[in-house]
């Protein structure tokens, strides 16, 4: 990405952004700008390295964030009618991290409403586009981070993945998307969405970048105690062919997986092996539990973080109410979408006296079972290699009326998300049609760094 200096001014960097948003506004990339701050701050940028003041490694470079990152000056919507007026009174952990290193947040990116969807069809402002196809969907739920990137219109955007919305848009719109170890960078100032399974990560367009982004915005935060020490940019044992072997998920290749995804699959897996490491496929029948092991906890939790919407303590309250429980009936009636209510619904089922041990306990014995076979699997292989969503991009429409089509989409991306572990969404291929096609890697814990090195070797060494 380009830094702003002494020739290339930090001003003349968010302008072009600015320009190419207002160029490509037809694909909502963005909930809302922030022209005047950002202008002011790259003059201010400019200025400094006019004097040769220290900038920052990121001096200068315009981003976006996903609209459920809390950031001054403007509203945090989280795509809701909920907080569609809602001013930010924090700025997030990650967002003042990068702003230190001088980037400069030029806009927030749509999102399905709460994170909840793949599609970004569920933002209450309207979807955004796929940049490689305008009639299809950009994949959520960072699907505005994600189009914006492919478009050219920021370098890096930052986006929440819970249970694989940071990698599913990135594969999508044929741009790199990291999903870091849970507790690698602070939720502080993110709006929860499934509190055991959300992390915080970005997009951007190459290992590089990503690996510079996450450099910056990783690290113990005291205002999330569930952050790790921060582990990135230490010395790494590298990551050179000779010492790693790969795992192709044999279980992923088949039933329900489109024969062109798992055609790009293989074929990055015969990259990695003229590059050199040891590829080998594995079974792991577990695997296949994931989906609904995701969707007992997630909503449970999802039906627990948002119980705080309750119309009185802040965000959107309906008009005309008469006693306590219209305020929560009818504020949460016009406040949240369908998808949002289908997912307190379900959450609350699961955690109900009566079905508690069926439903969620079961769900929680099975997230074990399938950290065992992770830690299993990482005892043979330095990472694993499956694609990230079962097909390339859909038509806008086609799976709104069929939740559980939707939630199909997420079938290989919401693993990573229950056993905590990092997994990094790679461009790598093309479909027939031209659509991209993304595949992940995913390692053990705090591999973060060594995902990305992997990656880069692959792309310097395969020819
Ligand atoms: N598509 C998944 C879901 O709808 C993941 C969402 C996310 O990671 N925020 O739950």
């Amino acid at each position: 990405m380009i830094i702003a200096d002494k020739n290339t001014k930090a001003v003349d960097l968010v302008r072009a952004a600015l320009d190419k948003a207002k160029e490509y506004e037809d694909y909502h990339c963005f909930i809302s700008m922030n022209e005047a701050r950002a202008l002011d701050r790259a003059r201010e940028i400019d200025e400094r390295i006019a004097k040769g003041e220290k900038v920052g490694r990121l001096a200068g470079v315009p981003y976006a964030i996903k609209d459920n990152y809390l950031s001054p000056e403007g509203v945090t919507t989280a795509a809701s009618r909920m907080l569609d007026n809602f001013p930010s009174p924090i700025t997030a952990t990650a967002v003042a991290k990068l702003e230190a290193e001088g980037a400069i947040m030029i806009g927030r990116a749509n999102l399905d409403s709460y994170a909840h969807g793949s599609s970004t069809e569920n933002s209450y402002f309207g979807p955004t586009l796929n940049a490689h196809d305008k009639e299809r969907v950009a994949g959520g739920s960072s699907g505005g981070s994600a189009a914006a990137v492919a478009l050219g219109i920021v370098p890096f955007a930052l986006g929440s993945d819970t249970g694989g919305s940071i990698r599913q848009p990135a594969s999508y719109n044929g741009v790199w998307g990291m999903k870091p170890t849970y507790g690698t960078v602070s939720r502080y100032g993110v709006v929860a969405m499934a509190s055991s399974l959300d992390t915080m990560g970005c997009i951007a367009n190459s290992a590089e970048d990503v690996d510079l982004v996450m450099g910056i915005i990783a690290g113990k935060d005291s205002k999330d105690s569930t952050t790790l020490d921060d582990f990135w940019n230490r010395d790494l044992d590298d990551a050179k062919p000779k010492k790693k072997k790969i795992g192709i998920i044999k279980d992923f290749l088949k039933d329900g997986v489109d024969p062109e995804v798992s055609k790009t699959v293989l074929s990055y897996a015969d990259k990695m092996k003229k590059a050199g490491y040891e590829v080998e496929e594995i079974s792991m029948p577990i695997m296949k539990y994931g989906l609904a092991i995701y969707y007992i906890i997630q909503p449970a939790e999802v039906a627990s973080n948002l119980s705080r919407y309750d119309g009185i303590r802040y965000g959107h309250r309906a008009a005309e109410i008469t006693d306590l429980d219209s305020i929560y009936g009818k504020t949460r009636d016009e406040g949240f979408m369908p998808e949002n209510k289908r997912r307190i619904m379900v959450g609350n089922f699961v955690l109900s006296s009566g079905f508690f041990d069926a439903y969620y306990l079961k769900a929680q014995k099975a997230r074990t079972l399938l950290i065992n076979a992770y830690n299993e699997a990482f005892e043979k292989y330095d990472a694993l290699l499956c694609a990230v969503a079962p097909a390339p991009a859909f038509k806008l429409g086609e799976k709104t009326d069929d939740p559980l089509q939707m939630y199909m989409e997420d079938m290989m991306s919401v693993l990573a998300n229950l056993a905590g572990l990092p997994a990094v969404a790679i461009p790598a291929g093309e479909s027939k049609s031209g659509l991209p096609i993304g595949v992940q890697l995913i390692g053990p814990r705090k591999s973060d760094q060594v995902l990305l090195n992997i990656a880069k070797n692959v792309e310097e060494n395969a020819q």
